[in-house]
């Protein structure tokens, strides 16, 4: 009998997958833990714990619907930790005459599993991930001629064209984004839900990776990852964001608090990043709930959230796929800078920083906001280099998956790609983050100083900034009120800022 070898990666752990409804003999699917995917970037090791865990469990959920599957651990003595040489190994041993393989979601091993298959020689086929509510090319196709890809647009046709939250033609309720009703700071002494996570005892896997020696950073209890980890999970969660979180995701969508990590948000990127959730069944449960309870789960939650999965999800997804691999290069501003070495311990004075960091070391984790706002604007204030900033995201949290990772920190954070995605800087001065956040509460800096030893450094980081740009920023409309303002400034007010601004920069390690 023929035999077919189908190759599944570690982000491809979907359940639904047509592959799997028939089980067939003369089918062997092969997953593998290989050296390289985990060392391309040190990563988590949470993100490690998670992935290696979760395709482990994705391989017995297969054996066990009566696949045949071979699964190569890290330390499996056979491994040789590489795609080709694996699955040449494989066809070898299996007499295999046909390789297929899922549609990957990186450039990066959308090349190499181009190279495995001419190295291979044999009849295959690149299959549908069956995940995306868009194709590779669907973003690139809409805004063809366009030198601005406007998300707002893209979101708009994609409510139309999948259905969602729709009244005709028309948005439902009258307006396609309620995005002004959800920006509030938590309230003050504000008690935040319990997000209980999962107890998953991962303490065999983290052996497995300790033996094999693989370079990690960041905290873990291995007798309790919280992260789901498998489609009971995902489906539990799922649930849990919609009973415990929905009802406030809109309202403290943009909050920060040093009293914890997960606000309302869904905590739901890991899952559905490796497929264990599909996002039409997230966006279905979330207008569901919306529905039957109207009265608890404002109409702005549910618009809120649909916008993130229907919208931010599949353009940054497209946004990938129209610009790799020149992307990747991309660095507007010339940034050269090294990240501040406290990025790697959250050991610096500056609380909104501290805390970000801290937190993300501890849970592979923070939200939104504190990635933008917190961890991103300061990275582009102190001007640096966006590779750095790039592997440092995709090393720490634990939805960091290339396609969404680099369009988010490059583009909507970093700016590096001089105005794609985002349409003006995503920076600001200890302001927004007073506003937004508590932390400027408890900090060893003042937000109110612009120079000095004790002004807050992104007040600043942020006027030297638009300043030093204004050759690349000074005509974007959306920055004029900017300009306007620091044009006020008297000439010594500015030059003081240039100093302090620089000295700053200098000594980044210092702060
Ligand atoms: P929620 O706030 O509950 O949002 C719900 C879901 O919407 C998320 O799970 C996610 O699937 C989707 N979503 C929300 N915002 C975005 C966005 N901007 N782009 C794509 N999807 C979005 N997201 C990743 O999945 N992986 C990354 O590596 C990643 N890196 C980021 C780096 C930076 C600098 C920034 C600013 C954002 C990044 N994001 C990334 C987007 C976003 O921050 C995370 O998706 C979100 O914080 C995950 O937590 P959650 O599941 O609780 O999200
Ligand atoms: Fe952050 Fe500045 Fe506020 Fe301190 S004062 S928490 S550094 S914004």
């Amino acid at each position: 009998m023929a035999t077919t070898l189908r190759l599944i990666l570690g982000d491809q752990l979907n359940h639904n997958h047509s592959w799997f409804t028939t089980v067939d003999d003369s089918v062997v699917y092969v997953m593998m833990e290989i050296r390289p995917e985990s060392e391309y970037v040190r990563h988590h090791i949470q993100k490690q714990l998670a992935f290696f865990t979760a395709m482990r469990r994705f391989a017995n959920w297969l054996r066990t619907r009566g696949h045949r599957v071979d699964y190569l651990t890290i330390t499996d003595h056979r491994n040789q930790h590489s795609f080709l040489a694996n699955c040449q190994m494989l066809v070898e041993s299996l007499g295999a005459t046909r390789f297929d393989f899922i549609e990957p979601d990186e450039y990066r091993l959308d090349q190499q599993l181009a190279d495995v298959v001419a190295e291979l020689g044999l009849d295959a086929a690149m299959v549908d991930s069956e995940h995306f509510l868009t194709s590779r090319t669907d973003l690139g196709d809409f805004f063809a001629g366009k030198k601005t890809y406007l998300m707002e647009s893209f979101y708009r046709m994609m409510r139309r064209r999948h259905d969602v939250l729709m009244d005709g033609d028309g948005p439902r309720g009258g307006k396609w984004n309620l995005d002004t009703e959800n920006r509030k700071p938590l309230p003050k002494n504000h008690q935040l839900p319990d997000r209980p996570g999962f107890a998953n005892d991962v303490r065999d896997i983290l052996i497995d990776i300790e033996t094999a020696g693989l370079l990690s950073f960041g905290r873990v209890d291995a007798t309790a990852l919280r992260w789901p980890l498998d489609r009971r999970q995902a489906l539990q969660a799922l649930q849990q964001f919609v009973d415990i979180a929905l009802p406030d995701f809109g309202r403290y969508q943009d909050a920060m608090t040093s009293s914890g990590s997960f606000l309302y948000h869904s905590l739901l990127s890991f899952a559905l990043n490796v497929k264990l959730l599909h996002p039409r069944e997230v966006i279905d449960a979330v207008v569901a709930a919306g529905d039957a309870h109207s009265r608890d789960i404002p109409f702005s939650a549910v618009e809120g959230f649909v916008r993130q999965i229907l919208g931010w999800r599949e353009y940054m997804r497209g946004i990938y796929w129209s610009t790799m691999p020149d992307y990747a290069d991309q660095n507007y501003f010339g940034h050269t800078n090294r990240l501040p070495s406290w990025y790697w311990t959250g050991d610096t004075k500056m609380a909104c920083l501290r805390h970000a960091i801290t937190q993300s070391l501890d849970d592979a984790y923070a939200h939104h906001i504190q990635r933008l706002m917190i961890t991103g604007n300061f990275a582009l204030l102190a001007g640096i280099d966006p590779d750095e900033v790039g592997s440092w995201y995709l090393g720490i949290y634990i939805d960091a998956i290339e396609w969404v990772e680099i369009t988010n920190t490059r583009g909507m954070s970093q700016f590096a790609d001089g105005g794609l995605v985002a349409t003006k800087p995503y920076v600001s001065s200890a302001n927004y983050i007073n506003k937004m956040s508590d932390y400027c509460m408890s900090c060893h800096y003042s937000r109110t100083l612009r120079t000095g030893e004790q002004a807050c450094p992104f007040n600043s980081l942020y006027w030297d900034f638009f300043d030093r740009q204004r050759h690349l920023l000074g005509t974007n409309h959306r920055l004029s009120m900017v300009y306007r303002t620091l044009d006020k400034l008297s000439a010594t007010d500015r030059d003081a800022i240039r100093r302090h601004a620089k000295s700053i920069r200098k000594n980044l390690d210092l702060l």
